[in-house]
């Protein structure tokens, strides 16, 4: 062993990988990292719900852990857990695992978050080469599908309204497209697409032979006028042929438990199914007990909640800049008006010299011209926010 200080030729930096060294922290990570320096600050920035987890999960969770259910569980989830996914699947959009009556043709499995969905779904479906299609602005973990995978990512722009419509994927579709990725409701924007819109991409995907993946995260997160019949507009209405991903985090507040699902043609789980056997293993046991009464937990109150303060949002902006109505989720993303001369990341550090904290559209997007503001903050906060973004614009 050479001696302390003598060159031993051994150089860490040396041995990350190109795809580890070509991934920048998280836009994200880094506001949040500024939020614990300051004094009191007005946190806009923060991408999960403001209310406790419902009892009966809780409950749920702590009875797994005394009832000894601390150990690996099947691969595909715990049963129980798959059957309330399906039965869920089966009075909302009509599936079964059964599509044509004989034989199982559909899936479902249970995943380590949203995030585990997404990524062992596109480690099941690109290879070097092939492209999937992601709205602009997206969700942080999209682009990173590509470094993650080795197939390409291709952005569709959907400014000005952040409509994700199948004119707008038809031109971007090649003989290499794979898969097209859909999010609605949507982070960052939170704009809902319409029936209309989704049965227009579910025909476009269908006569390419593409796979529709439908990040659908935000579900329960639908406000009423973005309802349509009373029903939150899915793909899985129109089609058997497109992967929908799911999560418990927002849904209930336990971002922190890592549970999702994902459902969808049965070859396309079984491949996501082996991924998850090497890397994940299984989605945590305790939390796949903790969610069973999750389904069963009315979460109507705080969606109005959240309702209202989309309300607040879009009329404290009213006259002064442009914002695409949220129909769900707990986002808006807000132009930088022109007249300030500025790009949004400018106007991000005024905000936060000013102790509001959003975070800059480019995080999101090729662009800067917009932020990203979360109102899951208490009414009070939110109000204070919106007070001196709107000041800062005028
Ligand atoms: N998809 C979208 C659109 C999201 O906003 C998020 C979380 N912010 C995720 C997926 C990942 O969620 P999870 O915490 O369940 O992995």
């Amino acid at each position: 062993m050479p001696a302390a200080g003598v060159a031993s030729g051994f150089d860490i930096d040396q041995l990350i990988s190109r795809r580890a060294k070509s991934v920048d922290a998280s836009g994200i990570r880094k506001v949040f990292d500024l939020a614990a320096k300051m004094k009191d600050p007005i946190n806009l920035s923060i991408g999960q719900p403001d209310f406790p987890v419902p009892e009966s999960m809780k409950q749920a969770a702590i009875d797994a852990i005394r009832q000894d259910r601390n150990g690996y569980t099947v691969t595909q989830g715990i049963q129980p857990l798959l059957e309330a996914i399906w039965q869920r699947l089966h009075s909302e959009v009509g599936w079964t695992p059964h599509a044509h009556g004989t034989g199982v043709d559909m899936g479902a499995l249970v995943t380590s978050g949203t995030s585990g969905g997404l990524l062992l779904a596109f480690l099941s479906l690109l290879d070097a080469g092939d492209e999937a299609i992601v709205p602009d602005p997206y969700f942080v973990l999209y682009p990173q599908l590509a470094t993650l995978t080795g197939g390409t990512i291709v952005t569709c722009d959907t400014y000005p309204d952040f409509r994700m419509t199948a004119e707008r994927v038809e031109r971007l579709m090649t003989p290499r497209t794979k898969a097209v990725l859909l999010n609605s409701p949507s982070n960052p924007c939170g704009v809902v697409m319409t029936e209309r819109e989704i049965k227009d991409l579910v025909d476009l995907c269908v006569a390419k032979g593409v796979l529709l993946v439908s990040d659908e995260i935000y579900d329960e997160f639908v406000f009423a006028d973005a309802k349509e019949n009373g029903r939150f507009p899915t793909p899985a209405r129109y089609t058997r042929d497109c992967l929908l991903i799911r999560g418990f985090g927002k849904t209930y507040g336990c971002t922190g438990w890592r549970l999702g699902y994902a459902a969808g043609p049965h070859a396309l789980i079984q491949a996501m199914a082996r991924f998850q056997q090497y890397t994940y293993v299984c989605a945590p046991s305790i939390t796949q007990w903790g969610v069973l009464p999750a389904f069963a937990a009315d979460m109507s109150g705080a969606v109005a909640q959240y309702e209202g303060r989309r309300d607040l949002v879009l009329e404290a902006f009213r006259g002064v800049t442009e914002v695409a109505r949220p129909g769900g989720a707990f986002y808006a993303f807000v132009e930088v008006p022109h007249r300030l001369g500025m790009t949004a990341s400018e106007f991000v550090e005024r905000a936060i010299e000013n102790r509001v904290l959003v975070i800059p559209g480019k995080v999101f997007s090729h662009r800067d011209t917009h932020f990203r503001l979360s109102f899951a903050t208490a009414e009070a906060k939110l109000r204070e926010g919106l007070g001196i973004l709107r000041g800062l614009m005028s």
